[in-house]
């Protein structure tokens, strides 16, 4: 059964349940309301005989009792009424009195609060009474059972027309899921209306962009793998070809770019897998309290001599001497390596880069900016939101020996931002390029995005 049926159901059970219980009640409080007003005009009889006799039963057994309404044929319920000492001082019937004082129903009758006589009736209604009653709750039973069926009726239809629309958009919507579900996620459906419905329609679309991102990095990363292993596996092929064609002895020439492309080879893959295990979220990081400026030292020390062949100079400033950080030392090694290598590549003969060491609050946490600023050709501005992507390069010849694969600010952002710091860059072109890295000194701090 469809929700249009479902909510049908439901609205025709409360509609039935609503008339069944609103008959029911009136039934039962129109009968009640028939005996409260019957009783106290009996009791009322015998009330006003006790005053109008000086507060006396006198004659009482005399009484006529006439039909409720006054004329007609005559009252024909049976009344007792008893005496405080329960002697019977009127009864008026056919029978037993004793029957009557035994099953029939009572109300004790008191002047000025004081108990004076105890009446007992068959029923409370007189005869005109009774027969009035059972015409007005017959009536209802038959006649008067239209209104709340037809009224039933028009609920009904109103709540059809009601469910219908309520359940359009959902009705609109279920076409366009399931071209997703089929993978057509180019689908963006309108957002007609700001409730619920439009909040869900706002949550496809959007779930149908990032499938739609997520599915064109897939592919993108496919492609770019092949064509980074394309190029070093044919330089090895085709070496390897050589030499089985030569049939002598390998020199160490052909050996040595053959290891250089083996070498890049398994860069990639390490690369890769770091860079899967970090956008997964399952880096293992081993934090520890280190010195950034003892990692920084380290790395400066391993690229002077690259540097100093390109008469590149490295300008240190740290704001002390030590700067101990909750941070897993080989990851953050990694990162700055990779930040200060492009520096060097991309930075020309005689530039030079200037390697920053402070820190900086924010929201209550303390975070040590390491920033790296060099005087090289820099990044032209609509570059810049793709630099962390990953196989991104700027260059437009991306030639593989000039630059490199295109994967070391990809893992420095991930690696970065798994110890809950951030990454930024700022550059101009023919000025130079500034990457500031922000690491929280302690591992509770929450998750950055921007602290430039
Ligand atoms: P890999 O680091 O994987 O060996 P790569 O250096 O080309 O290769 P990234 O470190 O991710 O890759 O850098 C991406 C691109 O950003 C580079 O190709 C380069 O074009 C540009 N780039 C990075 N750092 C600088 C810089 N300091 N100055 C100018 N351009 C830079
Ligand atoms: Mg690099």
């Amino acid at each position: 059964m469809n929700v249009r049926g479902k909510l049908f159901g439901a609205m025709a059970v409360l509609v039935l349940f609503v008339t069944v219980f609103y008959f029911g009640t009136t039934q039962g409080y129109l009968e009640s309301r028939f005996e409260h007003y019957s009783k106290d005009k009996t009791s009322g009889i015998f009330e006003t005989y006790y005053k109008d006799h000086g507060n006396s039963w006198e004659g009482i057994e005399r009484m006529k009792i006439s039909n409720g309404m006054g004329q007609g044929s005559p009252d024909q319920r049976e009344i007792s009424l008893l005496s405080t000492d329960g002697d019977i001082l009127f009864f008026k019937g056919v029978g037993d009195p004793q029957s009557l004082i035994q099953h029939g129903k009572q109300k004790l009758i008191k002047i000025n609060e004081i108990p004076v006589g105890t009446i007992f009736v068959d029923r409370w209604e007189s005869t005109e009474a009774h027969e009035l009653k059972i015409y007005v709750l017959d009536s209802m039973l038959t006649e008067g059972f239209i209104v709340p069926a037809l009224t039933g009726v028009i609920a009904l239809l109103l709540g059809l027309w009601l469910i219908r629309r309520l359940t359009l958009p959902l009705k609109r919507l279920i076409p366009a899921i399931e071209k997703m579900a089929h993978g057509n996620l180019h689908i963006q459906i309108p957002v007609s209306t700001k409730d619920e419905y439009g909040k869900v329609t706002e949550a496809l679309n959007h779930m149908a962009k990032q499938l739609m991102r997520a599915e064109e990095v897939r592919k993108h990363l496919t492609a770019d793998v092949a064509h980074e292993l394309r190029t070093p596996l044919s330089i090895i092929q085709c070496q390897m070809e050589n030499i089985q064609v030569g049939g002598r002895d390998v020199p160490p020439e052909i050996l040595l770019p053959m290891q250089d492309e083996v070498i890049r080879l398994s860069k990639l893959v390490d690369d890769l897998h770091q860079l899967t295990l970090a956008e997964a979220g399952k880096l293992p990081l081993d934090r520890k309290p280190a010195d950034l400026v003892l990692l920084l030292n380290r790395i400066i020390d391993m690229l002077k001599p690259e540097a100093e062949d390109r008469k590149i100079e490295m300008i240190c400033s740290y704001q002390a001497s030590t700067m101990i950080v909750f941070l897993d030392p080989n990851r953050i090694t990694q990162v700055l390596y990779n930040l200060l290598t492009n520096a060097l590549r991309y930075t020309p003969h005689g530039g030079n880069i200037t390697i920053r060491l402070t820190n900086s609050f924010h929201e209550g946490s303390r975070f040590a900016v390491v920033s790296v600023a060099d005087t090289g050709a820099g990044i032209a501005a609509e570059q810049l939101p793709y630099l962390f992507d990953r196989f991104y390069r700027v260059e437009e010849a991306r030639s593989r020996h000039t630059g490199g694969m295109g994967l070391g600010l990809a893992i420095a952002k991930e690696f970065v931002e798994a110890h809950q710091g951030c990454i930024t860059v700022a550059s101009e072109v023919g000025q130079g390029t500034s990457f500031t890295v922000y690491l929280p000194f302690s591992s509770d701090s929450k998750p950055v995005h921007d602290l430039s």
